[in-house]
């Protein structure tokens, strides 16, 4: 039975109504294809609204004390609790991944506001007395203005949750822009964060695509743009928000090498493989894109690890709770998924594990990829540099660390790598030498929490100050310097001296 369709609506002043726009966006249920609902696309004229709302409520809400603003975050983390398995299910719904792994995604929400509740800490300026005798010198931070989040459709919760938590806590109003994917569980975490008690227009809801962001990017009253997203994407939203001098920071995309060294212990190498490639199916910014084994390793780790791929269950997320691996975002996602799969084909790479035309009974409309191993894969071919973003594994063999690292940096992407190794030394090694921002030694998902920035490098990330962590605090605040001597009344007056 087809489920009813309903149209997103927009949340402006706390009051969320259906726009009246030309154009919607359709939201499946990827697990079984079916459309759950529409997403009206939004044009300037909107945004215009929402962002002059988001801008009225400015000067009150970076007058709130920061305690006061603390209390709404401490009061939705408890609503986050007590709605966890709400949320998790409508990720699972409007996504396709797995229970376990939507849970995931609310949890490490959850913990950046968790993080934000300590703002009353994090935003502490700095005081020096005496900078000269008599003088005192006290840096403080203060809001930069209204703040814009773009949200991808891969972490329906976690993404969005990189975002306004900290830019709330640090005294800005927002206005979120949900990926028009997964509009759903961003409604619902807003809807909360209102329940909260969130006073009127400190947090917005606007939907749309490319004519609806080109908007927020040249609106003159945002002052701030976050966007996570794919690299070309990325890249616009970073040259076109510092044209129009907004502060912005844009996460981009990933192709992450994990290393398996000759004296990795294989069966701890395979689990952690098989969960970085094909968790959350291969739709993750640290996914492992490519496996990098050298010498020895290919022969004792490749088996077990195409073994444990083909027994990996793909099902329907939203009602097989054991399916280990749920369906790709839509139709058109899995279409060109497969085409790279060919295209790898083609280049002279060799299928270890084909995935291809896996059926699901259970749900046969639904958008299913089961795992897939390509082997053999080698620099000159295309499905060495692209990201893929689906449950496909590269497998390259080398003979030599050394070699592996230096195909490994000339990657125009710098998200994640990892090792696999018994050897501190070449454990070392590679840490120091390899050139991306977040590392894992014998770990297969170094996505680092939410006290930590998510650090991306090159290709990967355009800014300066990333999401999470100390760096959000910067990237949400500006310093002002305040320098100040204080005098007796008449104290070296000298136009009154006679
Ligand atoms: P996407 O770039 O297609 O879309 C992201 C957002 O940008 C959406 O809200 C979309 O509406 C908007 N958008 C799309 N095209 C646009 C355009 N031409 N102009 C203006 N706005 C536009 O990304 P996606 O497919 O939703 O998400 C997957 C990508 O996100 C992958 O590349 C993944 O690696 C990346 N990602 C990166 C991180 C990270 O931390 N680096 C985290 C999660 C996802």
């Amino acid at each position: 039975m087809s489920e009813t369709i309903a149209c997103c609506p927009i949340l402006i002043g706390n009051e969320w109504s259906v726009p009246d726009t030309a154009e919607t966006s359709p939201v499946y249920n990827p697990s079984t294809g079916e459309q759950i609902a529409v997403v009206p696309m939004c044009d300037a004229d909107i945004v215009d609204s929402v962002v002059r709302n988001a801008h009225a409520a400015l000067a009150d809400w970076m007058e709130t004390p920061p305690i006061e603003r603390a209390r709404v975050l401490f009061r939705y983390k408890m609503l986050l609790e007590d709605h966890f398995e709400e949320l998790a299910s409508m990720i699972v719904r409007e996504h396709g991944k797995t229970i376990t792994e939507a849970r995931g995604d609310v949890r490490r929400g959850v913990e950046v506001v968790e993080y934000a509740c300590g703002i009353t800490e994090l935003l502490k300026g700095e005081c020096l007395e005496n900078i000269a005798r008599g003088i005192d010198c006290q840096m403080v931070r203060q809001p930069i203005g209204v703040c814009v989040g773009i949200c991808p459709y891969n972490f329906p919760a976690l993404v969005p949750m990189w975002m306004y938590p900290m830019a709330i806590a640090c005294g800005n109003t927002f206005i979120f822009k949900p990926s028009e994917k997964v509009p759903l569980t961003g409604q619902r975490l807003i809807e909360l964060l209102v329940d909260a008690g969130l006073p009127p227009g400190v947090t917005n809801v606007v939907h749309g695509g490319k004519a609806c962001v080109d908007a927020l990017l040249e609106h003159p009253l945002v002052s701030g743009v976050s966007f996570v997203g794919s690299s070309p994407v990325a890249k616009y939203i970073h040259e076109t928000a510092s044209l129009n001098g907004k502060r912005v920071q844009a996460a981009g995309g990933a192709k992450n090498f994990v290393f398996v060294m000759p004296d990795a212990e294989v069966g701890k190498a395979v689990d952690g493989m098989i969960d970085g490639a094909f968790g959350c199916a291969g739709q993750r910014c640290m996914a492992a894109s490519t496996a990098v084994v050298v010498g020895q390793a290919a022969d004792d780790f490749l088996p077990p690890l195409a073994a444990a791929a083909r027994a990996i269950k793909v099902g329907p997320a939203d009602r097989d709770s054991s399916a280990g691996m749920g369906a790709l975002i839509t139709g058109a996602h899995l279409d060109r998924v497969t085409g790279l799969i060919a295209t790898g084909v083609e280049e002279g790479a060799e299928l270890l594990v084909d995935g291809r035309g896996v059926k699901v009974e259970a749900a046969p409309g639904g958008f299913y990829l089961a795992p897939t191993i390509i082997d053999r894969v080698e620099d000159n071919m295309s499905i060495c540099h692209e990201e893929i973003f689906g449950p496909v594994l590269n497998v390259m063999r080398f003979e030599d660390l050394d070699a592996a690292i230096d195909i490994a940096n000339h990657q125009a992407f710098g998200n994640g790598a990892c090792i696999y190794t018994t050897s501190g030394k070449a454990a070392r090694e590679f840490s120091h030498r390899i050139q991306c921002g977040m590392i894992g030694i014998n770990v297969g998902v170094p996505a680092p929490l939410a006290y930590f920035p998510f650090s991306g490098w090159n290709y990967s990330f355009f800014g300066d100050l990333h999401v999470q962590g100390r760096e959000a605090i910067y990237f949400y605040t500006r310093a002002k310097v305040v320098t100040s001597r204080w005098f007796q009344p008449g104290e070296g007056d000298i136009w009154h001296k006679d």
